[in-house]
C-alpha cells in the first residue's frame, strides 16, 4: 500500500515537473516601464497590446498592485460587496422566552468586480451572512440591537442573541 501510494505521488511529482513548463510557455510575459496608470490603460488601447501575451507594468516609485478591467484595461475596475436583506421574522428571546419575540433580519453579503469606465460586471459570489436581532425587552433604549454570526458561542462569551445556533438562526 505504502508503495504504491510512493509511486502515485512520484508520477503526479513527474508530471508537474513535466507540465508545467509545457503551459508556462505558451504565453509569454512582457514587462513594460510606464510613467503612470494611464499609461497602462492608453498601452491596452494601443496596437502593441497582444492578449495573447501576459503583461507586466513596472511604475517607477510606486509600488501597488491594481487589477485592471478584463474588457477594457481601465484602473477604475474595484471590488464592491452588495448586502442583500431578508424580509424580518420573529423569533423568541432567549432572554426571556415566556414574553414576546424578537426581530431577526438576515443579511447574506455577496462580492464582485465593476468597472466604472466600461461598466463591466462580474457575477456575484456569496461571501458571508449574519443576523440582526432587535430584542424587545431592551430595544427601547437603543441598546438592544445585536449582530448574530456564524461562529460566534455564548461558550465563547458571546451573548445569546450573538449566537446563531443557539437562536435557531438558518
Ligand atoms: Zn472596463
Ligand atoms: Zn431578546
Amino acid at each position: 500500500m505504502k508503495k504504491k501510494m510512493m509511486s502515485l505521488a512520484l508520477a503526479v511529482m513527474m508530471c508537474v515537473s513535466l507540465c508545467v513548463p509545457a503551459f508556462a510557455a505558451e504565453r509569454t510575459r512582457i514587462e513594460i516601464n510606464v510613467e503612470n496608470e494611464a499609461e497602462i490603460a492608453e498601452f491596452f488601447h494601443s496596437p502593441e497590446y497582444d492578449p495573447d501575451n501576459l503583461y507586466s507594468f513596472i511604475i517607477p516609485n510606486q509600488i501597488q498592485l491594481r487589477m485592471l478591467c478584463p474588457r477594457c484595461g481601465s484602473n477604475s475596475y474595484r471590488g464592491m460587496t452588495e448586502r442583500r436583506e431578508g424580509p424580518p421574522i420573529m423569533i423568541m428571546c432567549p432572554a426571556s422566552p415566556d414574553l414576546s419575540s424578537d426581530k431577526s433580519i438576515k443579511f447574506e453579503v455577496y462580492t464582485y468586480s465593476e468597472c466604472d469606465q466600461c461598466g463591466y460586471k462580474t457575477s456575484s459570489v456569496f461571501l458571508n451572512k449574519y443576523w440582526e436581532i432587535e430584542c424587545h425587552l431592551e430595544y427601547w433604549d437603543g441598546a438592544g440591537t445585536w449582530k448574530a454570526r456564524p461562529g460566534q458561542s455564548y461558550r465563547n462569551g458571546y451573548d445569546l442573541h450573538e449566537d446563531p445556533d443557539y437562536m435557531g438562526l438558518r
